[in-house]
């Protein structure tokens, strides 16, 4: 990289940077290629392969962080210059990734735990990526001394951590009393316009989490028949549908209750008449304390769309089929004992109300199937909501092929080896 500046406005540290430009940058990482090429993982056990992954997780994050200081240097050397764009430049990299670059550089200066843990290679670009979005939400020192946070990051992989720390920043949001929800319902939108390109009909509709969770999870369902049905038909190419085909497809079908090929009316809403699957249901999680006056502050959350303000259970709409489901303490619910195998509805439900979504991944709850954590054949595990997790179908396969089993951790599961410790 070429600044032009030699840097007077910074004191010089005595680094890579005393010697020429050019040669301090290659000099530097020719070193770091030597010492990588040097390594090889023939012949090393699974857990030395993981180590080595977990290693080179580490140095690729001081890596990041070091892209990011390159972010700030090429600032305070060309005032105003577009970092994001040098960097997209210089490296290769998308315009998004160097976004989350210059964005993170933004915010390291007023989150120096977060700053410190992605300097020493033990937070990824990602997660310090997502503690970024909470700061720009609510006050970078609240987000940076959360030991909630800080906790949740080292043990989540990002994905999940991101889908985590939004519940968490929405909870933070409404206890400070700003209205989120309230301003999201007041803009929604919609909109239907021809793509003058191809002459396709475009339709777009802006919605809050809560009700868009609905129309999310209705549409899901919808999918989800149609690929059970495209996977029985025979593989001819022409027939079988893409996943945007697919989605379009259960988006016609559910909004005029006829198929999507055919245009003939669907036959369970050719009985039923009107829609073409039953109404979604919207699980709320409401604490005792704020039923009962005790803690009138205490929260209330949609499953799947995280928390809402209390006001929402007033504006319910009457087709919603509402269920409470009221835990006292550490909540000991249904037991069914070994006379069944499979969950009853309101297992289901409370299963839904503690976990909120597969344990491993956060997906949401009506993808997700209930595992026994002591499996139901090999340990005579019983059917009772303790001994249920929510899992979605591919970390479901996953316990299986690993021969994992699933354990109580704190307020959460883990999977774990099952003849570890
Ligand atoms: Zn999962």
């Amino acid at each position: 990289m070429e600044t032009g500046s030699t840097g007077d406005r910074e004191p010089r540290s005595r680094g890579w940077r005393e010697q020429d430009d050019g040669v301090s940058a290659r000099g530097l990482v020719d070193a770091a290629f030597r010492m990588l090429d040097g390594v090889s993982g023939e012949g090393m056990s699974v857990e030395e392969l993981a180590a080595l992954a977990a290693g080179l997780g580490r140095l690729q994050a001081k890596s990041d962080w070091l892209l990011c200081r390159v972010a700030q240097w090429a600032e305070d050397a060309a005032p105003g210059i577009d970092a994001g764009e040098m960097l997209r430049q210089a490296t290769g990299l998308a315009a998004r990734d160097t976004r989350k670059v210059t964005r993170v550089t933004e915010h390291l200066p007023d989150m120096p735990e977060v700053e410190e843990r992605f300097a020493s290679g033990d937070m990824t670009l990602g997660h310090a990526a997502v503690m970024a979005d909470a700061a720009e939400k609510l006050d970078p020192e609240v987000v940076d001394s959360s030991a909630e946070l800080m906790e949740m990051a080292t043990r989540m992989p990002v994905d999940l951590f991101r889908r985590r720390t939004r519940a968490w920043t929405a909870r933070q949001v409404l206890q400070a009393g700003t209205d989120i929800l309230e301003h999201q319902r007041k803009c929604r939108r919609g909109s239907v316009w021809t793509d003058r390109l191809n002459g396709m009909r475009v339709f777009r509709f802006e919605m809050d989490p809560v009700s868009a969770g609905l129309v999310e999870e209705t549409i899901d369902v919808r999918y989800h028949k149609l690929r059970m049905a495209d996977a029985g038909a025979d593989q001819n190419p022409n027939e079988v549908r893409t996943t945007e085909q697919r989605l379009a497809d259960a988006f016609f079908e559910i909004v005029t209750g006829r198929d999507a090929s055919t245009h003939l009316p669907l036959p369970d809403t050719a009985a039923g008449g009107g829609r073409a699957v039953s109404p979604a249901m919207m699980v709320v999680k409401v604490d005792l304390a704020e039923l009962d006056g005790v803690n009138p502050t205490g929260q209330v959350e949609v499953i799947g769309a995280g928390p809402v303000p209390r006001e929402v259970l007033r504006t319910l709409s009457p087709d919603t089929e509402l269920v409470s489901t009221i835990f006292s303490g550490p909540g000991r619910v249904l037991w069914m004992g070994r006379k069944t195998r499979l969950a009853n509805a309101p297992q289901r439900l409370a299963v839904a109300v503690r976990d909120g979504g597969c344990f491993e991944c956060g997906m949401p709850m009506h993808r997700c199937q209930l595992h026994h954590a002591q499996e139901w054949r090999r340990d005579r595990g019983r059917t009772d909501v303790d001994n249920l997790v929510a899992v979605c179908p591919r970390h479901h396969r996953w316990i299986a092929d690993q021969n994992l089993v699933v354990r109580r951790v704190g307020n959460g599961w883990q999977a774990q080896p099952r003849d570890g410790p």
